[in-house]
């Protein structure tokens, strides 16, 4: 196939906030298809908050993108020419393929999708990597018990939105925390979370107390800062707290230092961070328990789909300035399973 690829690369690390000047795009040749190699075609791109991390080479869980590089990221896309027995032309997979138009490769990181048993894009959300990321921090690792109260932040998102849902089809309260009254109403009246805060406008401990009136069991956390300060002084004892995230901290330049550690002791509660890609043997009963649920649509998600490749940029900086309402993707060509 002949034509251009585009790209977006790396082309300097943040300070702080991330800015559209970090980011440049270019247009490459595509090369021919050899032997054995799959091409496809970018239908979405996942922007996810961890790509704050790939772009800073402070020390971390895995490397970051190099100077120069493609952004990376995971990726929805339909092979256009195979020269490899296992793919056909018209296939629609999920890969790893960052941020650009094509992608060649061997097809070894490739997962074949089936358009009918959902939509494609779900695959980079609520029955992707974040999904999975709920269910892993929520069954595995808080191991929630029916009647327990689990609060979650970030609670109107790709990984906030699975875990409160998961919590009640496990018979527990789940209260979310979210930045906007219009995130709290969805969360609460769509998605059948017991209450939510809004920590923009709440006074965060009494609102948790009158939230929580017995206190929290499980706090899914994904922001860190003065969100995890105020849960820690509303904790059960015994609590468990899987640590997801940190998105209040991702851009800090100086550290604020951290919330008091003493509940955590007088409560016995446990903490414990985790990645969700050290669990790749739980996604197969992550998609038994979760497809149908999704497909029965008791579990709801939304997702936030922006166009353009060149979008990719503003889409992910917004998920820092809560800007993102639902999974966050990019449409960088048409799906042709919606037409
Ligand atoms: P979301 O879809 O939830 O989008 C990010 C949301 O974070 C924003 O919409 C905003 O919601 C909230 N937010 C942004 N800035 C702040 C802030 N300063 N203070 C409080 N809230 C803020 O993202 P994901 O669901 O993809 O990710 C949620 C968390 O999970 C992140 O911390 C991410 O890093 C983590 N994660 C961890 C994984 C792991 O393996 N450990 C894997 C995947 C995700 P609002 O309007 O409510 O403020």
């Amino acid at each position: 196939m002949n034509g251009k690829n585009r790209r977006i690369l790396l082309k300097s690390r943040p300070v702080g906030m991330p800015t559209a000047a970090n980011f440049g795009a270019v247009d490459v040749p595509l090369l021919p298809v050899a032997d054995g190699d799959v091409l496809r075609r970018t239908i979405y791109l996942s922007v996810d908050p961890y790509m704050r991390g790939r772009m800073s080479d402070a020390d971390s869980y895995a490397a970051p993108v190099n100077l120069g590089d493609v952004m990376c990221g995971h990726t929805v896309s339909e092979v256009v020419e195979s020269r490899n027995p296992a793919f056909r032309a018209g296939d629609i997979v999920a890969g790893y393929d960052g941020w650009q138009q094509y992608a060649v490769s061997n097809g070894k990181d490739l997962r074949k999708l089936d358009p009918r048993a959902a939509p494609v894009s779900t695959a980079l959300g609520v029955l992707g990597m974040p999904g999975m990321t709920a269910f892993v921090g929520l069954i595995d690792i808080g191991q929630p018990r029916a009647g327990e109260t689990v609060v979650v932040s970030a609670a109107s998102g790709a990984v906030g939105s699975v875990v409160g849902q998961l919590a009640k089809a496990r018979g527990c309260r789940a209260v979310g925390i979210a930045g906007s009254a219009e995130k709290c109403r969805y969360v609460v009246e769509e998605l059948g979370f017991d209450a939510c805060v809004n920590y923009k406008t709440d006074d965060l401990v009494p609102a948790l107390q009158a939230a929580c009136p017995n206190r929290i069991d499980i706090d899914f956390e994904n922001v860190g800062g003065a969100v995890l300060a105020a849960v820690l002084r509303v904790l059960n004892r015994g609590a468990r707290i899987p640590l997801c995230g940190r998105i209040s901290e991702y851009n800090d330049t100086e550290d604020r230092g951290g919330p008091s550690l003493r509940s955590l002791l007088v409560n016995r509660a446990m903490i414990k961070g985790f990645i969700v890609s050290d669990h790749g043997d739980r996604m197969p009963a992550f998609i038994q328990e979760v497809a149908p649920l999704v497909r029965d649509r008791r579990i709801k998600y939304r997702e936030d789909v922006i166009d353009g490749l060149d979008a990719a940029p503003r889409a992910l900086i917004g998920l820092f300035e809560s800007r993102n309402f639902g999974k966050m993707i990019v449409r960088v060509s048409p799906d042709p399973t919606l037409a």
